[in-house]
């Protein structure tokens, strides 16, 4: 393929993700029905896609790894279809126009299976005895057609008959589950508009304990053997809960759900009103504490306030490892003041080549994304005060509800926030800490 057809087909949509996602039209809607055989690893079913069209499109391309399609609809008409490994490109009898709507219908199958990337495998990966989903940043399209990139947010309406004596967890409400045939058929819808990375299907041999997070609903989700130790660990929760509603304002989702799996995980990995964690993060020793806050914390930073492009990932992971430090101080540990005093001298240790406004799709996830990421907003914190930086901060999360910002956004609403005459400070600080290699001095009140 030439690369001007490229462009024309997909666009330059994220420089991080060469090739993945496409920026002709803008998904309101994905309507999974699906069909999982755990034992199996066969998922079926279909996708009906509804979405505008951006521009004129006599093709449309969706992420699809793996699964192979059998019949695509566009507008209830037949539609010539054909696929790469990573992609299907669909046809439709007509052209759609700019502005048109379009509503495509893919049925598919497949043994599904994570996909390689400059981070690892994501996606879907099958567990002992069950299924997670852990998709950042590229891996949606490992289970569904998709335009993969987060900008592009919208409705979830999930369906899924799977095998009795499973759990399936989803993103939203989840609406019934009930018996059907044998087995059991689960719905759940997603109200929020929700980047396809943090879509998610957990499926495990489960108990499920309702919790009321200060005054949020929330679930947790684990095997029946480790209670006692999820339980523990857990117990927490609703005290973040209640320092987040307060720092940055109300919670954005339906509800709050953590799953934990019987397998070991690396990490754990936040998704739309939902958090996964391995058993090792449940031993019943509090170890993985901060982490918990980590994860619940994207569900301000990341996941309802969305980056508009992979190169704003501090505004996700500096936010929640901040989030951290505040939770810390909250229950009696370490305060704020001495983790930045702790990581600043781990950072002082590291090279210092990174720019963690734009760090590369390789360093993305690179730790000092996180530490100077959070320590930055500790350095804005000593130069607004308390009370105009938690402001800003929640004027963030309402300004940008469910919306996809960059960090020049973040720029503009601290300048605004710090007054008249002071619009320069906070651009010359935030440069120095974001678009600078060189560690600035730790910030002193
Ligand atoms: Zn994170």
């Amino acid at each position: 393929m030439t690369g001007a057809l490229r462009s024309a087909i997909s666009g330059g949509v994220d420089p991080y993700l060469p090739g993945i996602g496409d920026d002709g039209y803008a998904v309101d809607q994905y309507t999974l029905d699906l069909d999982y055989r755990v034992a199996a690893n066969r998922l079926s079913g279909s996708a009906e896609i509804s979405a505008m069209a951006l521009r004129a499109l006599p093709r449309l391309r969706f992420d699809l790894s793996g699964l192979r399609v059998s019949r695509v609809r566009v507008n209830g008409l037949k539609a010539r279809h054909t696929q790469t490994p990573h992609h299907l490109t669909v046809t439709p009898a007509t052209p759609i126009a700019a502005g048109d709507r379009v509503t495509v219908q893919i049925d598919y199958a497949g043994s599904p299976r994570s996909r390689r990337s400059t981070w690892g495998p994501v996606g879907w990966e099958e567990l002992d005895d069950g299924v997670i989903v852990a998709a950042q940043p590229s891996g949606a399209s490992t289970w569904f057609p998709c335009n993969d990139h987060p900008s592009d947010k919208a409705h979830y309406d999930i369906r899924i008959v799977a095998d009795a004596g499973y759990t399936v967890v989803a993103n939203g409400r989840q609406v019934s589950s009930r018996p059907s045939g044998g087995r059991r058929a689960w719905h759940f819808v997603q109200e929020q508009p929700t980047s396809t990375y943090l879509a998610t299907v957990q499926i495990g041999r489960y108990t499920s304990t309702k919790v009321d997070l200060d005054g949020v609903a929330g679930h947790l989700v684990y095997p029946p053997a480790i209670a006692p130790r999820v339980k523990h660990d857990f117990r927490e929760l609703g005290a973040m809960m209640a320092l987040y509603r307060r720092l940055f304002g109300e919670y954005p989702f339906d509800g709050y759900t953590v799953v934990v799996t019987a397998d070991e995980l690396e990490i754990p990995l936040e998704a739309q009103g939902a958090a996964i964690f391995g058993a090792n993060h449940a031993a019943g020793d509090d170890a993985w504490n901060r982490l918990i806050a980590h994860e619940l914390a994207h569900q301000w930073f990341g996941n309802s306030v969305g980056v508009s492009a992979w190169e704003h990932i501090w505004l996700n992971e500096g936010f929640a490892c901040y989030s951290e430090w505040l939770w810390s101080e909250d229950r009696g540990g370490p305060t704020v003041e001495e983790c930045a005093r702790q990581h600043y001298g781990g950072l002082e240790e590291q090279p210092e080549d990174i720019v963690i406004g734009a760090p590369g799709a390789a360093d993305m996830f690179d730790d000092r994304v996180y530490k100077r990421g959070a320590l930055t907003l500790h350095a804005l914190r000593r130069l607004l005060g308390d009370d105009a930086f938690f402001a800003l901060l929640r004027d963030w999360c309402a300004d940008n509800r469910y919306g996809s910002v960059g960090t020049v956004d973040f720029l503009h609403a601290a300048s605004a926030a710090a007054g008249s005459g002071r619009g320069g400070a906070v651009r010359e600080l935030l440069e120095s800490w974001l678009f600078a290699t060189a560690l600035p001095a730790f910030p002193r009140g």
